[in-house]
This record gives structure tokens, sequence and C-alpha cells, in this order.
């Protein structure tokens, strides 16, 4: 374990094991649709990675770059849209995938730019989600695991952009975020 991990939340072979699990529920409803995944930079990036090879599916696949975080722990509830790369979504059926669902501000404002650049229909899917009330806005469509209230990094997620290489979901220790 990375010395600066507390505690492992989700280890490799749980999350190997829940992905086949959402791959086949993505590819029921997806089947015969046309598909685009649209994964955002850069949390997503290994789940996407790890996520797609089990939906054999004929599907485009995009990145997007969005943050709202700015490099602190909390959402700032502002998403910016740090490229102007504009895929045609007319009539695609979307996929779209983030990390974790904290408040669901980022998934809630990516969905409705991703509606008004034309896509048919758009389904989200996250790693994680957070355990708290979300009254306005909405779960996501497919989701991996429910967890506390707490900052988590690994497997793509960050702390001050490090931490994405670990292979598992963890709890940092205290005195790294203090430090
Ligand atoms: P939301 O807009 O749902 O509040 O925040 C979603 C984004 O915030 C995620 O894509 C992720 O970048 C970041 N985020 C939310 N919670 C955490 C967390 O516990 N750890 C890390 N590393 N990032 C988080
Ligand atoms: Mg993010
Ligand atoms: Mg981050």
């Amino acid at each position: 374990m990375h010395e600066d991990i507390e505690k492992v939340l989700i280890d490799e072979d749980v999350i190997r094991r829940r992905l086949v699990v959402l791959a086949e529920r993505i590819i029921a409803d997806f089947e015969g649709k046309p598909m685009v995944a649209v994964a955002l930079l850069k949390g997503a990036v290994l789940f996407v990675a790890d996520l797609i090879r089990h939906i054999p599916l004929p599907m485009e696949f995009e990145l997007l770059n969005v943050s709202s975080y700015h490099g602190g722990l909390k959402s700032s509830g502002e998403v910016l849209f740090l490229d102007n790369h504009q895929p045609d979504l007319h009539g695609k059926h979307v996929l779209l995938l983030d990390d974790i669902l904290d408040t669901g501000l980022t998934m809630e404002a990516v969905t409705k730019k991703l509606k008004d650049q034309g896509a048919e229909d758009v389904k989200t899917c996250v790693l994680l989600a957070k355990d708290i009330p979300r009254d306005t806005v909405k779960e996501a469509d497919y989701t991996g695991f429910v967890i506390a209230n707490e900052f988590v990094v690994g497997y793509g997620l960050d702390y001050q952009d490090r931490y994405r290489n670990l292979p598992y979901v963890g709890i940092l220790k205290e005195e790294v975020i203090s430090s």
C-alpha cells in the first residue's frame, strides 16, 4: 500500500468484478443503438479504460475536459469546460462516464451540454457515488459503488493531481491533506 494511504476502501479485484456487472447492464440497454462513450478527464480514465473492454458493441469514444474542483477538496459548484472540442452527437446515445458523483453538478451540467449538442439520449455512469441526499440532482443511471461522504483517491481520482495511478480506491492520511 502507498505510504500516504490510511485505508483501502475498494480493492482491485472488487472493482474488476463490479465492472463486469455494470458492463452487462450497459450492453443490454445500448445494444442496437448508435453509441458514444464520453468520459470526463482526468478522473474517469482508468475506469472507462477498464469498463469498455467488457462492452463489445460498436461505439465511438470521446474524452471531455471539465473541471469542478479546481484542485481543492470541495466542488466549486461551477463546471468549467476546458476545451472547445464539440463532437457531433446528433442521433447518438451517449454513455457519460465520470469517476464519482458528489454534488452531481458536474454530471448535470455536462448532460445538458451534450443534449444541447444534439445527443438523442444521455445515460450517466460513475464508478463511485457518495451517500448524500441529492434533492434536485438525479442519481447516475449506473453506479459502481456507493461510498460514505469521505474524500477518496486512487483508480483515477486525485488529490492535487497525485494518486491517480493507485489501482485501488482509498482514503488519504490526514497529515497528507493538512500539510
Ligand atoms: P460533483 O460535481 O458531483 O460535486 O463532483 C464531481 C467531481 O468532483 C468528480 O469528477 C471529481 O473530480 C471530484 N470529486 C468529488 N468527490 C471527490 C473525492 O472524494 N475525491 C476526489 N479525488 N475527487 C472528488
Ligand atoms: Mg472530475
Ligand atoms: Mg480532481
